[in-house]
């Protein structure tokens, strides 16, 4: 999901970009340290509640079966399973039944969601010479499923409008907008022109958002062999990367904009919704877009001319990357049938037999691209066997006090539209009811890492000393801390080992999560294992059975894992006498965010000076090649001084609250809760997310409520926290940055009051 290598490596990257910065549990640093003897007792659980916990996770443990994951995975795999498609439909039922078949109340809720899929497809060179690009991945022999080629959809980008476009060729690096810098100081302009982008870098969806933005009439994307190909390993099927024929499919929707379906924004797609005309549907591109393998690519890059390209714009293909523009002039051509699809999401539910009404909510999506083994089968069979696990323990006698909702989405893919559709129909309900959502979505072999509300960040960290790694026989926790500081720098490592507790990372999107969170305001969680697995078929149909028993968990005992991880998060928040949240950790967090505000906005400022003074020198233009053109950047305006004042004095009293309430929450239930205020805590802390959150939504995008959390508007998956100043920061809005920094703290004081309000509540009557 976020930075460096998201698109080559899925919304899992978080993991693999904070593995290579160090900085896992896809944060950086260590959080604060647990309160002396913590350890051999579990949040929100009386010690004799603890210990009944601890014995209910080691029966859960044993009812999970490596075997099982593996004939799971198998039977959802073993045939393409995309949105409308016949294996997807049957996969929903046949998850419906195995719930069923395990005590729950499953059910299939479908929605009707745009789902476009290619009636045409067409990508020439015309000059300087003629090339047809092939546009398909080739059976493979040693990959069975890579020959069902009349159940596969084709290679695609999902949400790019029908275009018959002509024009030359540019190449942009990863397409962001400093790479449209780049491209001006060489005075060359995509204006009418198409332009050839790498994956990596950012989200794909960004790609051709900023190339319409410059004026560019079509958008290709090629998968380069730097970013997930041989410069990582052996390609498949010799080993586990990308070869040179794999295709990268992929949603280009606008979901920093709103994820779901593209007709019903903020309502769920049902049978009679009102369904917006599809001319005025906000989230689908400017202009058409395809992606291609490095292949098809080559060809269209070697017969680039004009300047070479900056060399953190080369890539691994044997030829001078060239920017162009031409004289390679490219035909693309692209018609969809923009029919409605029916999604199949698979709800099971065990009641809660003493609160009914608290939902702790956990699911996968079960939809692919193609078969999907690693995205998203790994994940899903691991919340199968959770889901039995727990179905078995019920059998035998347990009755969870909290009701489990399970569910498996289908159309993640495509933009969330399963999750979005179903947290949208569910609104009202799921604001008054859920505790936590928990996501998962693909599992590996590798390192735990977690993602989500801060406020869950203590109940990560205990679950992760609770599991144990299978191959190295300490907690996982603790792999995860020495990879970061075995490749962390020294402050990093001072951190790592300063501190018992992992920061968590923040989530922006890119999984199910964010309906969840980011919409209806929901503490939300995303676990998982891996970083040692060998993953170059992201979206291909190389994701298959053949390469996940190779490359992927061949042992499934990291899926395991991530069963094992996932199930004490969900049963812990289900079974705690108070629930597990602490309110510190959100505010160390929010701390950590606002000071980082400060820091960019002066990094700003100083760069804007420096930029004065290279115009003035002419430092930029008498260094460069006097043959070559050389256009000068444009000064940068000057940055202001912001008015940070309220927000750091919110912070300050938040923090204070936070420990404060903590204090007290601790001391009060040393003297003992009244059932009462046992419930009256309970509910304040379920719905404390939805205080971080806004009606009218973050500025310009109202869909996305969360005030600390959403993903960037220019970094897709990427998170950007404190998002409304920070974005107007970016985007050099000053004015704007002021009167956020003013809605952030007013927001952040109204979170705080409540705090406090429940603090005086939680303290003893005074004599
Ligand atoms: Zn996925």
């Amino acid at each position: 999901m976020i930075a460096g290598l998201e698109d080559t490596m899925s919304h899992r990257t978080f993991r693999l970009a904070a593995c290579a910065a160090a900085a896992i549990l896809s944060g950086l640093a260590a959080a604060g340290a647990s309160p002396p003897g913590i350890e051999d007792q579990l949040l929100g659980f009386s010690s004799a509640g603890a210990g009944v916990e601890l014995e209910r996770e080691q029966a859960f443990d044993a009812l999970i079966s490596k075997e099982e994951l593996r004939a799971w995975l198998e039977h959802l795999a073993a045939r393409p399973h995309h949105v409308g498609s016949e294996w997807g439909r049957a996969n929903a039922e046949w998850m419906r039944d195995l719930f069923a078949s395990w005590g729950y109340a499953a059910r299939i809720e479908s929605f009707d969601v745009l789902f476009p899929t290619p009636k045409r497809r067409a990508l020439e060179m015309v000059a300087p010479k003629r090339f047809r690009a092939r546009l398909a991945e080739p059976a493979l022999a040693g990959d069975p499923t890579s020959g069902q080629q009349k159940e596969q959809l084709p290679t695609f980008n999902v949400f790019s409008i029908d275009g018959d476009v002509e024009g030359e060729l540019v190449y942009v690096n990863y397409g962001l907008p400093e790479d449209y810098e780049a491209l001006a100081q060489h005075g060359i302009d995509v204006k009418g022109r198409i332009v050839l982008a790498r994956y990596g870098g950012s989200w794909r969806g960004i790609k051709p958002k900023v190339a319409a933005e410059h004026g560019a009439i079509g958008c290709l994307i090629f998968s380069d062999p730097s970013g997930d190909g041989y410069t990582q390993g052996d390609p498949w099927p010799k080993g586990g990367w990308r070869s040179g024929d794999s295709v990268q499919r992929g949603s280009v929707a606008d979901m920093p904009f709103h994820s779901g379906d593209a007709l019903t924004p903020g309502v769920g797609a049902t049978k009679d919704a009102v369904r917006l005309p599809l001319a005025e549907a906000r989230i689908l591109t400017r202009i058409p877009v395809l992606p291609i393998s490095a292949s098809d690519a080559e060809p269209l890059l070697a017969a680039l001319g004009g300047a070479m390209a900056p060399p953190a714009w080369r890539g691994a293909l044997p030829l001078p990357y060239r920017m162009g523009p031409g004289p390679a002039r490219v035909h693309l051509e692209l018609a969809f049938d923009w029919s409605l699809k029916p999604v199949h999401d698979v709800i099971a539910v065990l009641p809660g037999a003493e609160l009914p009404d608290e939902w702790i909510v956990r699911g996968n999506h079960h939809d692919a691209w193609v078969n999907g083994a690693s995205d998203p089968v790994s994940g899903m069979v691991a919340l199968l066997a959770e889901a039995k696990a727990i179905g078995g323990l019920a059998k035998a006698g347990f009755k969870p006090r909290r009701t489990l909702v399970y569910a498996a989405w289908d159309g993640e893919e495509p933009g969330l539209l399963g999750s979005t559709e179903w947290a949208e129909t569910h609104l009202a309900e799921l604001r008054d009811k859920a505790v936590a959502y928990l996501n998962t979505d693909s599992v590996s072999r590798g390192f735990l890492a977690a993602a989500g509300s801060h406020s869950l960040e203590r109940l990560v960290n205990e679950v992760g000393r609770s599991v144990i790694d299978p191959e190295r026989a300490v907690p996982v926790l603790e792999r995860t801390r020495a990879a970061g500081i075995a490749n962390g720098d020294d402050k990093q490592r001072e951190r790592l080992r300063g501190k018992s507790d992992l920061r968590i990372g923040a989530l922006g999107s890119g999984s199910d999560f964010t309906p969840f969170l980011q919409h209806v305001g929901i503490a939300a969680l995303n676990v998982d294992f891996g970083g040692e697995e060998q993953y170059g078929q992201y979206h291909s149909i190389y994701d298959s059975i053949a390469h996940y028993e190779r490359f992927g968990d061949p042992g499934f005992a990291y899926v395991a894992k991530a069963a094992e991880v996932n199930g004490r998060l969900t049963l812990r928040l289900s079974e705690s006498d108070v629930l597990p949240f602490t309110l510190d950790r959100t505010a160390e967090a929010i701390g950590e965010y606002a000071a980082e505000l400060g820091e960019l906005t002066d990094g700003l400022r100083k760069a804007s000076e420096e930029r004065e003074r290279l115009l003035g020198e002419r430092s930029l233009e008498l260094a460069a090649d006097p043959q070559q053109t050389f256009v000068a950047p444009p000064a940068l305006d000057r940055v202001p001084f912001l008015e940070f004042a309220p927000l750091s004095n919110a912070v300050a009293l938040f923090e204070k609250a936070a420990a404060e309430f903590e204090q007290a929450r601790t001391a009060a239930v040393d003297r003992g809760l009244s059932v009462e205020t046992r419930a009256e805590l309970n509910r304040f802390l379920r719905t404390f997310e939805r205080r971080l959150t806004s009606d009218a939504g973050l500025p310009g995008r109202p869909w996305y409520r969360h005030q600390i959390y959403a993903p960037g508007q220019y970094t897709g998956y990427g998170v950007k926290t404190l998002p409304a100043v920070r974005e107007a920061i970016e985007q050099r809005h000053w004015d704007e940055a002021n009167v956020q920094i003013r809605q952030i703290a007013v927001l952040l004081d109204a979170a705080r009051a409540a705090i406090e309000e429940m603090t005086t509540k939680l303290e003893p009557p005074s004599s």
